[in-house]
């Protein structure tokens, strides 16, 4: 995510290295970069220099009082703008009213229907509440279908009406429906078009003033650059929405909507999306954005990710598993996949601060386990229960099932034998004492 853009202030705040002081003539040098990497990011022209003044005035006020050099001053001072660029503190969602309505708007394909799927499964999981999805696109049934599929797949109810030809009426039915049945969060998908139309505003205008909702999103595909600017700008003058939602961020998107996108129409991005799963749903935090532009890292995001996966009561058996010498290949094979449900395994270690650049050209494909998981899945139920029975033919025999060689599945074994005994030693406290006072 924003690679590029994270290389080139790396390279702006060069040119601040060794050098003693700010001046006027350095400062100038280091925002010149850093405006032309604003710029290669798709940053509105505008909005980069605006960014650059800002930046510059504060560099220039703050040298005298400060202790730190010149180049982690202006780091500091281009987080803090970046932070507020991106709107300061993150913006919650309101789902108040009985129900809360929270309308969709945005052009076709920009991922207004999953978005829609991806809110009603994190409001149902973790916030707690009973969605409706309303399919409100009168024009495309596929897109009805969409959502009824997704709906299914999250086990929760679509309201569709395939006969009812006007959007408005479907909207204000299915509230009304709603309430009667005790859905405390409806979320209506509209109609998008391929691009701005008359026509099409005026419908959502419709639905939005006939329904009322206590949001209305816009949803924009952060591929687009500066259109996902100009697009937020023509539905926020016509509907005035609340937030945006910026998808397709796990794509290679430079990062120009997202740095944009709140200094042209004023409103906050609320979500963003990194993914076509339905759990690939992040609340924005403008903070923890900035430290990823700026190589930070994002660990306060990986610590939540590793907590949501976090199950107390399998720990606690493991831990015990552990420490009688049970662990065997099932349990390894476990908490691999547990760190699958995590996430992109390249995506988590862009969290990391300092690995994101680290990362950057290798190719860490998504099954990045997956010879690992086939060398054990080639393996009997005994041996995995007892990986003290592998022997020279049984690793053979394991080798040709899983596609792999000898070499690999001795590797696995090593790797195995490696992580039973650190998570020996962490299990007992002692140990953990012992190995802290070794570190020091
Ligand atoms: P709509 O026409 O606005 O309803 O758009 P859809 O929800 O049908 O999405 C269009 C395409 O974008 C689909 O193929 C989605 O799977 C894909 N998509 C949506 N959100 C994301 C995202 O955050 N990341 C990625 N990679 N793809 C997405």
């Amino acid at each position: 995510m924003f690679d590029n853009l994270t290389d080139k202030f790396e390279r702006a705040f060069k040119v601040l290295k060794g050098q003693g002081q700010i001046t006027e003539i350095n400062v100038a040098e280091t925002l010149k970069e850093v405006r032309r990497a604003l710029l290669d990011a798709d940053v509105n022209f505008k909005t980069a220099k605006d960014f650059t003044v800002r930046v510059k005035d504060k560099a220039m006020g703050e040298n005298v009082l400060t202790a730190i050099s010149p180049s982690q001053l202006m780091i500091k001072i281009c987080h803090e703008e970046l932070v507020e660029l991106m709107g300061g503190n993150e913006s919650e969602i309101q789902i108040q009213g009985t129900p809360g309505v929270i309308l969709m708007s945005g052009l076709q394909g920009s991922g207004k229907t999953t978005f829609s799927g991806k809110l009603a499964n994190y409001l149902q999981t973790k916030k707690n509440k009973k969605p409706l999805l309303v399919a409100c696109d009168v024009y495309r049934p596929a897109a009805i279908d969409q959502l009824h599929v997704l709906g299914e797949q999250l086990g929760i109810e679509v309201y569709s009406n395939k006969e009812e030809k006007d959007p408005v009426k479907i909207a204000t039915d299915a509230v009304i429906y709603a309430r009667s049945k005790g859905f405390n969060v409806v979320i209506v998908d509209t109609a998008g078009r391929l691009a701005v139309d008359e026509a099409m505003m005026d419908e959502i205008a419709r639905v939005k003033k006939a329904i009322n909702p206590t949001e209305t999103l816009f949803v924009v595909d952060s591929m687009t650059g500066q259109d996902a600017v100009n697009t937020a700008k023509a539905f926020n003058d016509r509907i005035n929405f609340d937030g945006v939602v910026l998808t397709k961020l796990d794509g290679d998107t430079r990062g120009g909507a997202a740095l944009s996108i709140k200094s042209i129409v004023d409103k906050p991005i609320k979500f963003v999306g990194t993914g076509e799963k339905m759990d690939a749903l992040d609340v924005f935090y403008p903070k923890r954005m900035a430290d990823r532009i700026l190589g930070m890292g994002d660990v306060v995001s990986l610590v939540e990710r590793a907590q949501e996966q976090f199950n107390e009561e399998e720990a606690r058996k493991l831990q015990k598993r552990i420490q009688k010498d049970q662990f065997d290949f099932n349990d390894f094979l476990g908490q691999i996949q547990q760190i699958k449900k995590m996430g992109n395994v390249k995506d988590l270690m862009g969290m990391i601060p300092g690995m994101g650049k680290a990362v950057k050209d290798v190719d860490i494909q998504d099954d990045a386990f997956k010879h690992i998981e086939a060398i054990i899945f080639s393996m009997t139920p005994k041996e995995r229960a007892n990986p003290s029975l592998m022997n020279g033919t049984r690793k053979t025999r394991i080798a040709n099932g899983s596609g792999t060689n000898i070499q690999e599945v001795n590797k696995l074994l090593k790797q195995f034998e490696d992580t039973k005994k650190m998570m020996k030693m962490m299990s007992n406290p002692k140990n953990m004492m012992g190995m802290m006072k070794q570190m020091k």
